[in-house]
């Protein structure tokens, strides 16, 4: 069979191996190499086996490649870039995480063991926040130092509320809990629920699907696998305080962190500092959380990582309940402390509360 010489179909393919070496990783590009290597490997019309025929391919391949590295920054020709995502908080960083894999670069604003109530954001912040694609916010009042920040910073992220869609609990008049923010304000602590993690989980997976839909199927995949292990978590929880005796699910814990749980999980949370930690329990608080303790035989008191443990220690020795350890309501803590993810951190408060409160 005589051999047919290149046609110019040939030659607009090498251009299309071009256009793949200037956009790596694009469908179409990679699709256009493809086709161009099937065409002249495979094709039994061109006689590719010739020496100087693989030679004089090997070469229009070499100058493409070493075409588009001259033209094109070293950062450009690597793999897709990591979608970079900015949340405010340990805990947001980590559904973040789970979702993004190795697909996205996360960073937080407020790290382990940071109060995220009362953070005075950095230079560094800004200029960390001007870069990111996504801004995962929790919402609900929380963060109320993020939007002079995204303002000053010039940023064009996209901000996600995760808590969008999730009911919030309303601090009623009266509590003793609710100085600082005023009745019928929402309590923004909705991931202390486990359920509403998952709604948190799920309203990043669409963002991150939405700013990176190259990438769609993969924090599809890892979002649900990570919902499932939040439905083992919740079911244990469940668990947990079914093996309480119900007259003795009392808790006295520093900041009111914990409302969602309570509802959840049917626990009584009593705390003296209120919704944030910002302001600081007045002496009549004090009094009245201490009558309250010794009123109702609550059994323990537990400290915080972002509270001062000294109003705890000094409600315990006034009442004589027992300091029932440390719960992590607003931060995870480093990689060696007791909360490092979002799940390890709720295993560890039931844990705790549990052995509290068993007898
Ligand atoms: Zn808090």
């Amino acid at each position: 069979m005589r051999k047919k010489p290149l046609s110019f179909r040939h030659f607009k393919q090498f251009g299309e191996v071009l256009l793949f070496q200037l956009c790596r990783g694009t469908p179409t590009h990679a699709d256009a190499r493809r086709r161009f290597h099937f065409d002249l490997a495979r094709d039994p019309r061109h006689d590719i086996s010739r020496p100087w025929t693989k030679a004089f391919f090997r070469l229009l391949i070499l100058v493409g490649v070493a075409t588009a590295s001259a033209i094109l920054p070293a950062s450009a020709q690597q793999e897709a870039p990591k979608l970079k995502v900015m949340a405010t908080f340990s805990i947001l960083g980590d559904f973040a995480r789970n979702v993004g894999g190795d697909r996205v670069d996360v960073m937080t604003l407020v790290g382990p063991n940071g109060d995220v109530h009362v953070y005075t954001p950095t230079a560094a912040d800004a200029e960390a926040i001007r870069n990111a694609r996504l801004v995962i916010v929790n919402g609900l009042g929380l963060e109320g130092w993020l939007p002079r920040l995204v303002e000053s910073s010039g940023s064009h992220a996209t901000t996600v509320v995760a808590t969008h869609g999730i009911a919030p609990r309303k601090i009623a008049a009266g509590e003793i809990l609710s100085r600082d923010h005023g009745a019928g304000s929402s309590d923004p602590h909705a991931w202390q629920s486990v359920a509403n993690s998952e709604i948190y989980v799920a309203n990043i997976r669409d963002a991150m699907v939405a700013a990176d839909p190259a990438n769609a199927a993969t924090y599809r995949a890892n979002a649900s696998a990570y919902q499932a292990k939040l439905q083992a978590l919740d079911r244990d929880v469940r668990e947990a305080v079914a093996r309480i005796p119900a007259e003795r699910r009392k808790v006295i814990s520093t900041h009111d962190a914990f409302g969602y749980f309570a509802a959840a999980y049917d626990i009584t949370f009593v705390a003296p500092q209120g919704v944030s930690t910002e302001t600081e329990p007045s002496a009549r608080d004090i009094a009245t959380i201490i009558a309250q303790i010794k009123n109702e035989k609550i059994p323990a008191v537990f400290l915080e990582n972002v509270s001062d443990p000294r109003l705890m220690r000094q409600i315990a020795s006034e009442t004589g309940a027992a300091i029932g350890g440390t719960l992590y309501s607003d931060s995870l803590t480093k990689e060696n402390g007791e909360a490092p993810s979002y799940i390890e951190m709720v295993r560890h408060n039931i844990r705790t509360i549990a052995s509290a409160l068993a007898n």
